[in-house]
């Protein structure tokens, strides 16, 4: 996995990562494309060698490249810039929401981080960048995933850019703009009937076979380093802010890693001394939707027992019924003094509409729930509206028109001449 190439821009290049570690019993084992315990089968994610990632410094990452790998020597992958499977995703725009805090009754600064911005027009194209890189590096010729959306857009527009074969599963009533904006990179796109849980089931079975033992699937058999991914939009809010972690943080939960990984991101900036903690320390809310909200849900009935659902509902990117990270989310909410909260599908439209009029940010449906969601918070007292909060925008509206398409439209509809305008009222 290490590599002894000195890459222009990176004073690091050999991987921080020491091995896989359980998150259960704490069991260590090698770096190589494992994800589950062998002891007790809990998930594993990687740890690091904290001397290595206290020898990082902010005028490294600020000379690094506009993009994820100024992190590089954060991550588990991609020190090499030329073992790289990457669209170059990141540094997307941190926005500051003025008229959206107005509308919540946020008195403290509201920052929107967009991350629709980035290459496929969502936050998976950094996870999907750091496994590839790392499914690269370990000898994989060909990539899949099991895929709410999202996952698959980005797996098959990097397979494209590297020229390696792609593979990638899908629940078959997905929304026609994700379906088109991943089978037009030509990959193979398999559609299941069956919701997400069931394609990842399959996926963890596919992945046990002759035939797919040259696949690398991001989110199944290299887990532990699709996770890290999600820790740069950690670091980079981080940065944008000063290099400040913001005192309440609102996250979108699918499996509910995204939020462990903002939560770890800003411990390790703390830890080696990069970034101050706010006063009291930083805290961190979920958001899911009413349809897929078994993590909400537990942390509302005081347990870390998650109890599945089948999704329903139009946050489709959000619907993971059996969320394998819900147990670690819990805990990170909870040791921050945070809260989880669940919005229907009409407050979810409302979502979308009250961010796009307030901020020129056209969200998709999970964006939509994360904004309504933080409504609730400020509404049931539970985010502190005199405090600095970031809201994570992890994806683009255009790739869910339907759900806001039926309530908006043209607000007049004139003949093409003075007298029409006039008619309209457009004229006085
Ligand atoms: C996948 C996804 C998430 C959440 O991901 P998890 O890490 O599984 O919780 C959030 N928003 C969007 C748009 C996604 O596609
Ligand atoms: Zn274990």
């Amino acid at each position: 996995m290490t590599s002894a190439v000195t890459a222009p821009g990176n004073t690091t290049s050999t991987s921080p990562a020491r091995g896989l570690i359980c998150r259960a019993c704490s069991a260590e084992y090698p770096l190589a494309a494992q994800h589950a315990c062998y002891e007790c089968f809990g998930p594993l994610e990687v740890a690091y060698d904290e001397a290595a990632l206290a020898r990082v410094t902010r005028a490294e990452i600020e000379a690094g490249p506009q993009n994820i790998w100024r992190y590089a020597a954060l991550l588990p992958a991609g020190q090499d810039p030329a073992t790289r499977v990457t669209l170059d995703p990141g540094l997307t725009p941190l926005v500051s929401a003025p008229a959206l805090a107005e509308r919540l009754g946020i008195t403290a600064p509201l920052w929107v981080k967009d991350d629709s911005q980035n290459p496929t027009h969502s936050f998976k194209d950094r996870v999907v960048s750091v496994a590839l890189t790392a499914a690269k590096e370990l000898g994989f010729k060909r990539f899949s995933c099991a895929s709410t959306g999202n996952l698959a857009n980005s797996v098959a527009a990097h397979a494209a850019r590297a020229g390696v074969p792609s593979i990638v599963f899908i629940p078959s009533d997905l929304e026609q703009g994700k379906v088109v904006t991943t089978a037009v990179y030509g990959g193979e796109l398999v559609a299941i009937e069956g919701s997400y849980d069931d394609v990842n089931r399959l996926c963890s079975e596919l992945v046990e076979t002759d035939e797919f033992e040259d696949t690398a699937f991001v989110n199944v058999n290299v887990r532990p380093f699709y996770a890290e991914g999600s820790k740069t939009l950690g670091y980079e809010v981080a940065e944008q802010l000063g290099w400040r972690i913001p005192a309440q943080v609102v996250i979108p939960m699918a499996s509910g890693e995204l939020l462990t990984k903002v939560d770890k991101a800003f411990s390790e900036l703390v830890e080696i001394g990069l970034a101050e903690a706010p006063e009291g320390g930083w805290t961190v809310f979920g958001a899911q939707s009413q349809g897929c909200n078994p993590i909400a849900v537990a942390l509302h009935n005081d347990t870390d027992v998650i109890t599945p659902v089948k999704p329903t509902g139009i946050a489709k990117s959000l619907n993971i019924g059996d969320p394998a990270a819900g147990p670690y989310a819990i805990e990170a909410v909870r040791r921050t003094g945070g809260w989880m909260d669940y919005a229907n599908d009409e407050e979810i439209r409302a979502g979308i509409r009250l961010l796009a009029e307030t901020t020129g940010v056209f969200a998709e449906t999970a964006g939509g729930t994360t904004v309504a969601v933080l409504k609730k918070l400020v509404d049931s007292g539970r985010l502190d509206p005199a405090k600095e909060t970031v809201v994570y925008n992890t994806g683009e509206g255009l790739k869910t028109l339907d759900a806001v398409a039926s309530e908006v439209g043209p607000t007049h509809r004139i003949k093409p001449s003075l007298r029409g305008a006039r008619e309209a009222g457009l004229l006085g």
